[in-house]
């Protein structure tokens, strides 16, 4: 998308506003598959939970892919969104054991990351297939609060306890159907990740009915100029060999499968922000944005990069600004960015606004959530509404104060 199109999205829908590039969710999911085209059944599942809206599921599902969903609103989500149960695979990190078997209920791939509730599960449902998500305790990147592989982190079920998991197995007669790791959300080396591949094939040697090895995700995609990003041709490649000799040594082809959020949506997105204020103080000359950390939280919470530039005046010069939003805390998106000239009234674009953007959101300061478009063959599309004032009450329940026995109840 060019900076006019987006303006004119900015002009027809207002601000902030989220706009996602169809086009760059279908060559990124092209990417993908055309880097495993080795591998005989491959399985992308689209993490939801990057970016949740119903239509950017539906169009997930023309290019094939299935999803991955880590609750059961996410699991109703995908159904809505038209995708048949076997297309959807269920990835919980701390939920109830009646949430697990409500989405197993309606057909749904489940996958158990812990052991009480594998047993539990096991001894109540044995026929039911289940997958069994792995810790092989690798790093992945080096960000605590997305990495997931490490020894303290609270997912999987760690490679160390294996024996006790196989005893589990055997107790309880189940069925596991399907091995998955997801090592944390920046695979800077290959390496790394091939390692834990091949930790996750030793594991898969021990249970005998597998259909399906998932790989998870963690594909990183690059932020900034210069960034590193997973080379995701070379991975292809390099695991597709492993994968391919693993699977005839097991005597029989496998799914390999993949779920990836980030990769598939991160760089489609652009969130377009309007400049209330250009402030200028003892050191630093301040941007402000129509928006702050209830609409775009990465940076402030994980301390994200994100790219942000001045498509109402491109051309010119640059100047040092730190972009802030107007909520009432410190919501700095930016500091120090060296950006063409700002003026009140410009619009502001944040690159890489597609994955853990939109839905992180809140209605923080008690704001509306901006609206989402989707832009499909040159064309904008609403895909959510801005929302209303009525969005922010409609659940409040009002106490009624005037009544007598509330006015006791005050004093
Ligand atoms: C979040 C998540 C993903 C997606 O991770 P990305 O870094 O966005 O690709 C995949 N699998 C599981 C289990 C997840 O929780």
């Amino acid at each position: 998308m060019n900076q006019g199109q987006l303006l004119k999205v900015t002009e027809k829908y207002g601000s902030p506003v989220y706009v996602y590039d169809a086009e760059k969710i279908a060559s990124q999911y092209k990417r993908l598959t055309d880097a495993f085209k080795a591998i005989k059944t491959l399985k992308v599942n689209y993490a939801v939970k990057a970016l949740s809206n119903i239509s950017i599921l539906k169009y997930l599902k023309t290019l094939g892919a299935g999803i991955d969903t880590v609750s059961i609103q996410e699991v109703n989500l995908g159904l809505a969104a038209g995708f048949l149960a076997e297309q959807i695979i269920f990835t919980p990190n701390g939920v109830s054991l009646s949430e697990i078997e409500e989405a197993s209920k309606l057909g749904i791939q489940i996958n158990i990351d812990n052991l009480s509730v594998l047993e539990q599960f096991g001894t109540k449902h044995p026929n039911t297939p289940v997958c069994i998500r792995i810790n092989p305790h690798v790093m992945a990147g080096g960000n605590s609060n997305i990495s997931v592989g490490h020894i303290d982190s609270k997912f999987g079920i760690s490679i160390h306890q294996i024996p006790h998991l196989l005893r589990i197995v055997e107790n309880t007669k189940m069925n596991i159907n399907g091995i998955h790791m997801h090592t944390g959300s920046d695979i800077l080396d290959i390496d790394v990740f091939l390692h834990a591949s091949e930790i996750l094939f030793n594991t898969a040697k021990q249970f005998k009915d597998l259909e399906f090895i998932d790989f998870g995700s963690g594909f990183k995609v690059p932020y900034k100029a210069g960034d590193i990003e997973t080379n995701i041709e070379e991975l292809g490649e390099k695991l597709s060999a492993k994968f391919n000799a693993f699977c005839k040594e097991y005597g029989k082809d496998l799914t390999l499968a993949f779920e990836p959020g980030k990769f598939l949506v991160s760089e489609s997105g652009s969130f377009l922000t309007k400049v209330n204020a250009v402030k200028q103080t003892t050191s630093t000359v301040f941007a402000q944005v129509d928006s702050g950390f209830n609409h775009l939280v990465r940076p402030m919470f994980y301390g994200s990069h994100h790219d942000i530039d001045n498509i109402s005046n491109p051309k010119g010069r640059e100047r040092f600004y730190s972009v802030v939003g107007y909520i009432c805390e410190t919501d700095t998106f930016g500091s120090n960015r060296r950006i063409t000239e700002i003026n009140e009234g410009d619009i502001l674009r944040f690159k890489n606004a597609g994955a853990y953007c939109f839905s992180m959101a809140s209605n923080y300061n008690s704001r509306f959530r901006p609206a989402e478009v989707l832009w499909l063959n040159n064309e904008a599309h609403l895909i959510r509404k801005r929302e209303t004032f009525d969005d922010i009450i409609k659940n409040q329940v009002e106490v009624d104060f005037s009544t007598k026995k509330a006015k006791a109840l005050v004093k």
